[in-house]
């Protein structure tokens, strides 16, 4: 249920979706069987084209209603539509604006409320996320999680908490990143490094892994403690000022390192930062320094890709099969890369996952507001990767690490998860295959 409209038209005059964008839109439908909440319902309105239609009805003044939040609401933000499009329909630019105006518009119930600031005042936050760890890592060990889990009591009681509980990795201690650390060898570029907020809290040893790499790959890593959240979250759903808020910080803490790259090693983070220069340009005072960060955002694949190898890579005898988050793949372009540098590990073999263009349904914070659904794209994702026979399965999202993991164990699948980096680091310590079966 959806709380009551504030009335008016449905959107102001501060960065409405665009009605030229909104034209762009033939109406072909060649992006419905790639969208997952099409897939799920088949409902026009929950369709990329059904979406469009109805910002198209709120720029020419109908007022914003229930039904037509709820189908914004569900969009994943998955993209999948922008790579179908063949009009070069800029979906991702009009849901953006749209999911502002929401934001700023309609009043939700005091449940949505709730949920929402819970969440937001949670996982834009490391240290936040990061007090977590001890009290889940006893609840994890103590036995009480499988107790939990046997009773069955959760999911009926509370969907949203078994959610979480059932998405969160199993945690082990790794310690802090240092605040440098020095190329090996020749040095080919200094990176600045976004070490994020779940990735930080739930997956240091994907951090870990990444300074190695990039170290052995010939560059100084700057890693200031201080960095906060990039405001991926808050601008993927409507919450333009705090993400502004965000973007300044940490641009501030990163403007005077000297870095020629800025690298990071989260999807769904990687494409919100290439689009600083959109989110802070009606900024005087940090447009251009928004533009100038912008241009030095790497995703990790794509900065290794550009670099080329230099470390000697050690044979993996391993079966992988690499998912394609969908801000990477959709939202970035980027799918050559990681499966290139995959497939220079000798020893390694690839195996493609069937329908990969449709998201996992974790899609940042949507599997925790929409439960059900998000737990039957899971589902679809992991029957697939299991399909592979596979034993690793490879991505660059912490959110699909958990979510596929998560899908994988209900169906009593075996498979283990790592990220691209954590691969490319066994290579060249040569740890062998093994060392990530665990
Ligand atoms: S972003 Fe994803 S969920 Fe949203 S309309 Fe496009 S394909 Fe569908
Ligand atoms: S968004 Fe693109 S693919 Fe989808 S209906 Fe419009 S023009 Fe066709």
């Amino acid at each position: 249920m959806l709380g009551p409209v504030s009335g008016g038209p449905a959107f102001d005059d501060d960065h409405p979706p665009a009605k030229d964008l909104i034209a762009d839109c033939v109406h072909c439908g060649f992006c419905l069987p790639t969208c997952p909440t099409y897939v799920l319902w088949g409902a026009e309105a929950d369709s990329p084209r059904g979406r469009i239609y109805l910002m198209n009805q709120g720029v020419s003044g109908e007022p914003l209603s229930d039904s037509m939040v709820e189908h914004f609401d569900a969009c994943l933000g998955c993209m999948s539509c922008v790579t179908a499009c063949p009009s070069g329909v800029k979906y991702d630019r009009l849901i953006e604006d749209t999911r502002a105006q929401v934001e700023r518009r309609h009043t939700r119930t005091p449940r949505e409320r709730a949920l929402r600031t819970a969440v937001f005042a949670l996982f834009p936050y490391p240290r936040r996320l990061r007090l977590l760890r001890g009290p889940l890592r006893a609840y994890q060990s103590s036995g009480l999680q499988k107790l939990v889990a046997r009773s069955g009591l959760l999911p009926r009681l509370a969907p949203t908490l078994a959610t979480l509980e059932s998405l969160a990795p199993k945690l082990r201690g790794v310690p802090k990143p240092p605040r440098r650390v020095a190329a090996r060898g020749r040095r080919r570029a200094v990176v600045g490094m976004l070490t994020g907020c779940v990735q930080s809290a739930f997956f240091p040893d994907v951090n870990s892994a990444t300074v190695r790499v990039l170290a052995a790959e010939g560059c100084d890593v700057l890693i200031p403690p201080s960095q906060g959240c990039c405001g991926a979250l808050s601008v993927h759903n409507g919450r333009r000022d705090e993400a502004q808020r965000f973007a300044r910080k940490l641009i501030d803490t990163f403007e005077s390192t000297g870095m020629d790259y800025f690298v990071v090693n989260a999807a769904g983070c990687g494409s919100s930062l290439k689009e600083y220069d959109t989110l802070l340009a009606d900024d005087p005072a940090y447009a251009a320094k928004a533009a100038a960060f912008t241009a030095k955002v790497r995703d990790l694949a794509e900065l290794l890709h550009e670099l080329g190898p230099v470390a000697p890579r050690h044979p993996l005898e391993l079966t992988v099969a690499y998912h394609d988050a969908c801000h990477l793949g959709h939202a970035q372009g980027i799918r050559t890369q990681p499966r290139s540098l995959l497939s220079e590990i000798p020893g390694l073999k690839l195996h493609e996952i069937a329908e990969p263009e449709i998201c996992c349904g974790s899609a940042g914070i949507w599997n925790v507001l929409n439960p059900a659904p998000a737990a039957s794209l899971g589902d679809m994702k992991a029957r697939n990767v299991l399909a592979t026979g596979a034993s690793l399965l490879v991505t660059a999202n912490p959110g699909c690490l958990m979510q596929i993991a998560a899908a994988a164990q209900r169906q009593g699948g075996r498979i283990a998860l790592a990220h691209t980096a954590q691969v490319l680091d066994a290579s060249i310590r040569n740890l062998g295959g093994d060392a990530l079966l665990h």
